[in-house]
């Protein structure tokens, strides 16, 4: 008789894990099947946002902006420090030590919440009159083990891995993906990246920061193509002051390794052909989805050509009780969005209603200074003919923004012109990802700029410029 459970959950990243902890406290049995192995071979959940992902890139991003401000601009406080250094290796054991502590707190989340942890590979084998049986292989705790369960609920939460290039092999030592690029045991004295998004700008600002000469090649003719125009304008011009080199419209050759490095061919955006030289490449162009070796077909399910689950808007496949979430589906591959589908799900399943506002879901580039958005660009609604209003403020006019020496960026807000509902609010500065967050809210409220502009907000904050953004909708910024 094989195991019997409500629900199995396929991948214990943050959309798989946190499905299991809801379905678990709405009282289903539930179990997790979860194949992650860190470097030292030992099983792990969390995902790739725990464990090459969210939180080790964070964890490198702080520790290399306090080898920044000590170098560089400790000084303008009139604080003198000689002789600053890195040790890598320490700083690397710093974010190992977070991630182990983040990975061992989901293992203690199912052990409260009775969630059993298949240790292996899931994989679809057929339907029965009792649910889905899956095939759990692999990994048991002694050895190589293969069992059979049976699911009356499956949440496919397999996630996605990094996309390559044809020709340019990633090894993880001179060709790295995110995986490589968070452990490198030295920093490169020269850098290059190929794809200036997400990881691309991350990586490359830690790398930098940490004394690597960092050029960015991206394919598009346009800088962050996907942000509002005037943040990308400006967070250009913070990357180029910086020292992050970063060129548009290039494609990119042959990519030659030697022991010293890595040659990469490349035409610019003039159609001239080029040469990079580097000690290290960091290729970031994107995330495939993990649907390989799953089984989908044995349960008449199959991936669209893109290599995604298809599912609707309550993230149901084709398929009668079999849901999909987070990266392995459609939408922006968030570690925030695949949580908020794992907990729709299992509300689903549960039988209630839930719903999710996709275009409530906010974007974070934690670069210095940070990127963040929530709702539509300027851009997509002239696009789509709306009538709008927009309001920008700087944290330049901003005290406590001068007073922790973080004065670059603006808030804009973009709201109805006749109803004056906010539709969009983009920002660029020090701690936009807490910023953002009321902007989320008033978002989902379906308030109107007006309504930001009336709220108190604490001085001296940074907060104060969301609220000097929203008044400037109405062009009657205070400070301004
Ligand atoms: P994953 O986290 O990918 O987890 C899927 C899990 O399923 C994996 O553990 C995998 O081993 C397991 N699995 C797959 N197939 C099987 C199988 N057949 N059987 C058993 N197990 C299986 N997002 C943010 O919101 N903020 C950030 O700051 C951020 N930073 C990032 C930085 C980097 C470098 C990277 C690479 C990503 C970052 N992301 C960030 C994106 C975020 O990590 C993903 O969106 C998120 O992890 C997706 O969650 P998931 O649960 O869908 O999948
Ligand atoms: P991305 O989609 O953000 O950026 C990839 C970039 O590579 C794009 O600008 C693309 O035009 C470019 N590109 C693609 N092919 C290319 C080629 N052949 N030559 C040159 N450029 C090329 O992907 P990513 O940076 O790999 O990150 C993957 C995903 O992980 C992101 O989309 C995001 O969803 C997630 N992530 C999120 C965060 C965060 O929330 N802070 C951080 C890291 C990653």
């Amino acid at each position: 008789m094989s195991k019997e459970f409500d629900v199995v959950v396929i991948g214990a990243g943050p959309g798989g894990y946190i499905a299991a902890i809801r379905a678990a406290q709405l009282g289903k049995t539930v179990a997790c099947i979860e194949k992650w192995k860190n470097p030292a071979g030992t099983l792990k959940l969390g995902g790739t946002c725990l464990n090459v992902g969210c939180i080790p890139s964070k964890a490198l991003l702080a520790s290399s902006e306090e080898f920044e401000n000590a170098s560089h601009h400790l000084a303008d406080h009139g604080i003198s420090v000689e002789n600053v250094s890195v040790d890598i290796s320490k700083m690397m054991g710093r974010k190992d030590g977070i991630v182990e502590k983040m990975t061992k707190g989901i293992e203690f989340l199912f052990r409260k919440n009775k969630i059993t942890w298949l240790k292996g590979h899931g994989k679809f084998t057929g339907k029965t009159d009792a649910g889905v049986q899956i095939e759990v292989s692999g990994e048991g705790e002694g050895g190589a083990s293969s069992e059979v369960v049976t699911a009356k609920n499956v949440i496919i939460a397999t996630g996605s891995k990094a996309r390559h290039l044809p020709g340019i092999p990633v090894d993880n030592k001179l060709i790295a993906d995110n995986e490589g690029a968070l452990s490198f045991d030295t920093a490169p004295k020269k850098l290059a990246v190929i794809g200036a998004g997400v990881i691309g700008l991350e990586l490359g600002s830690v790398w930098r920061r940490l004394g690597a000469d960092v050029t960015v090649l991206e394919a598009l003719p346009e800088f962050l193509g996907a942000a509002d125009q005037a943040l990308a304008k400006e967070a250009a011009k913070q990357f180029k002051k910086q020292g992050l080199d970063i060129h548009v419209g290039v494609k990119v050759g042959e990519v030659k390794t030697s022991e010293n490095g890595v040659t990469i061919a490349y035409t610019d955006k003039d159609g001239n052909a080029q040469t990079l030289e580097a000690d290290r490449l960091i290729v970031s162009v994107g995330r495939v989805p993990n649907t390989d070796n799953l089984g989908l077909e044995a349960i008449g399910l199959k991936a669209n050509e893109r290599g995604f689950i298809d599912v609707d808007d309550h993230c149901a496949t084709a398929v009668p009780n079999v849901y999909a979430i987070g990266d392995v589906v459609r939408g922006p591959m968030l570690a925030h969005k695949a949580e908020d589908e794992g907990v729709l799900v299992a509300e689903v399943i549960d039988g209630q209603k839930p719903h999710i506002d996709y275009n409530c879901i906010p974007w974070v580039i934690y670069t210095e200074p940070e990127i963040a958005w929530v709702g539509k660009t300027e851009q997509q609604l002239k696009a789509e003919g709306r009538e709008i209003k927009t309001g920008q403020f700087p944290f330049m006019a901003n005290g406590r923004a001068l007073g922790i020496n973080k004065a670059d960026g603006f808030v804009k807000m973009i709201a109805d012109a006749k109803t004056d509902e906010l539709l969009g609010v983009h920002i660029i500065s020090a701690n936009a990802s807490d910023l953002i967050a009321e902007a989320v809210v008033a978002m989902e409220f379906k308030a109107a700029s007006e309504d930001i502009g009336r709220i108190c907000h604490p001085h001296p904050s940074l907060s104060e410029v969301m609220r000097e953004a929203a008044l400037a909708v109405d062009k009657r910024a205070l400070n301004m």
